[in-house]
């Protein structure tokens, strides 16, 4: 055998490209072993299309609040294929440079679908390649339930491949994508209907983030049919969907149906009872902390792992776990207390630690819960609105700031500086000592009483 590594990565996404690069920097010689496009889910079909549109999005509103500040402007309409096409250079874009940073990094790339044949050795298209250690890193996939017509939907993936704007959206499901999806298209001009099986969004979130977000899109026309299922789609003779739901009700005349109620993690094709790599119940692969499988020399990160499944995760998961195989970091790990993140909905929520309820129910009486709802002073002249609130959560005499959480414009940058504050133990005394920046929306952070 000639394709001896001392590190072989499978998946060239946000964790494995990490976890990669920063091997070799270490000296490793690494393989990375990638059946798509480089760059994953993040690059290709998640975050950065993603933020795009929201951008696309977000300026659609602020065209419209331009009369508001003396522009004399006419807008003549939004072009979907004008923005899709400088969005697709763009990812086409990132794909060369991330190959460009592999290969500068001395990391071999490997094109294919790579299966494990024993504990340290996988192959692709017939090729056999060793190492001492394997990290998975093969993220997840959108997962569509077995309705009849499901071929008729489409997920996230699709979002991206549309070529139009659709006059009318359903969207299932009740978590990040199904929020940020519901208020792009909303924004860019689409009729958007949500099914939601419950009847909030984003649970898990602080209820008051939630209810908040709820409420402002159904000012703004999103509507919502709350404890329902789709349970059939079939297409008209005029290619428009009709959807049936449980209650036997039906939506007719939809041009795209989209699916967000998950993702399944991409396991299963890895021959992974070869090496006797533990899943949990949902498929997920069990790790400790240090991101080892139950196979000596087999880790796993990013959202494989079932862990916080988010881009900035994955990369720091992957690069502490190098730093600990290679860089003689031998403690490194990384720590999922208090990850800071945003949902990109209208208008975007940030957060970091404990909710309300799951405060009190960690810390019963001794939690505090400081909160404040205005108008952002760029809406005091302008016909179009929408809020901020902000909450902080605190616990214990000393007010340790367990929880820190916005919505509202400008929350999704917001949130990070927050962040810092909070995971290095921050109490209110230190919020309250700190001056304010004024006129923000930030600055009622560090004002609360
Ligand atoms: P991935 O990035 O998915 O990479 C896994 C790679 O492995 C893929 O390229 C796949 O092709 C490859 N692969 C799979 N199996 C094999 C195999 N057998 N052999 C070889 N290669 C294989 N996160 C954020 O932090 N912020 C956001 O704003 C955000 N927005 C998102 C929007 C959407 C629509 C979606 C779907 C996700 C979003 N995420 C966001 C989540 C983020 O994209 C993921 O958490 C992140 O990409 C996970 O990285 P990963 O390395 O675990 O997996
Ligand atoms: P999520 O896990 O966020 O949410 C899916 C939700 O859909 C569930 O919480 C559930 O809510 C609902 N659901 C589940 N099954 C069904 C069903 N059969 N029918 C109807 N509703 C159902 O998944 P997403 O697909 O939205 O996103 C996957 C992950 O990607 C996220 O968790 C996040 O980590 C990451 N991501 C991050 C983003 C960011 O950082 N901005 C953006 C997009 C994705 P309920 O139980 O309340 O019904």
């Amino acid at each position: 055998m000639n394709n001896k590594f001392d590190f072989i990565v499978i998946g060239g996404g946000s964790g494995g490209i990490a976890a990669a690069r920063r091997a070799s920097e270490y000296g490793a010689k690494c393989a990375l072993i990638e059946n798509n496009k480089l760059g994953g889910t993040c690059v290709n079909v998640g975050c950065v299309p993603k933020k795009v549109m929201w951008t696309a999005s977000r300026i659609g509103e602020m065209l419209h609040d331009a009369p508001d500040y003396g522009f004399s402007i006419k807008i003549n309409g939004f072009n979907w294929a004008d923005i899709k096409k400088s969005r697709d250079e763009y990812i086409s874009r990132l794909n060369g440079i991330y190959d460009a940073n592999l290969s500068g990094a001395g990391v071999t790339s490997v094109p294919g679908t790579a299966a494990f044949e024993s504990q340290h050795v996988v192959t692709v298209n017939g090729n056999k390649f060793e190492a001492p250690h394997i990290l998975i890193a093969t993220g997840s996939r959108p997962f569509v339930p077995g309705i009849p017509g499901s071929e008729l939907a489409i997920t996230s993936d699709g979002f991206f491949e549309m070529e139009r704007l659709p006059q009318k959206v359903v969207i299932t499901g009740a978590g990040y994508i199904a929020a940020e999806l519901a208020g792009m298209l909303h924004g860019l001009g689409s009729k958007v209907i949500m099914v939601l099986r419950k009847d909030q969004l984003l649970r898990g979130f602080d209820s008051s983030l939630t209810s908040v977000l709820m409420s402002e899109m159904k000012r703004v026309g999103v509507e919502f049919r709350l404890r329902t299922s789709v349970t059939s789609i079939k297409q008209d003779p005029d290619s428009k969907l009709s959807l049936t739901l449980t209650d036997d009700a039906s939506i007719d005349s939809v041009d795209e149906y989209i699916i967000a109620i998950g993702r399944k993690p991409n396991s299963d094709s890895l021959n992974l009872d070869a090496v006797g790599v533990e899943l949990t119940s949902r498929g997920h692969i069990d790790t400790d902390r240090f991101q080892n499988t139950s196979a000596e020399g087999v880790y796993a990160v990013g959202d494989v792992t079932g862990r916080a499944p988010l881009t900035p995760v994955a990369i720091a998961a992957g690069r502490r776990l190098s730093d600990r195989l290679f860089g003689g970091k031998i403690n490194s790990y990384l720590n999922y207390e208090n990850i800071p993140t945003v949902v990109f909905s209208h208008p975007p929520i940030g957060t970091v630690g404990l909710g309300e309820d799951a405060a009190r129910m960690k810390y019963g009486d001794s939690v505090n819960v400081y909160s404040s709802q205005f108008k952002n002073m760029y809406y005091q002249v302008t016909e179009r609105t929408s809020p901020t609130f902000l909450k902080l959560i605190t616990v214990g005499e000393e007010e340790k700031v367990v929880g820190c959480h916005i919505i509202g414009d400008f929350a999704d940058e917001i949130i990070q500086g927050f962040s810092v504050a909070v995971k290095m133990g921050a109490c209110k005394r230190d919020f309250d000592n700190t001056v304010a920046i004024h006129p923000t929306a930030a600055e009622e952070m560090v004002t609360l009483r």
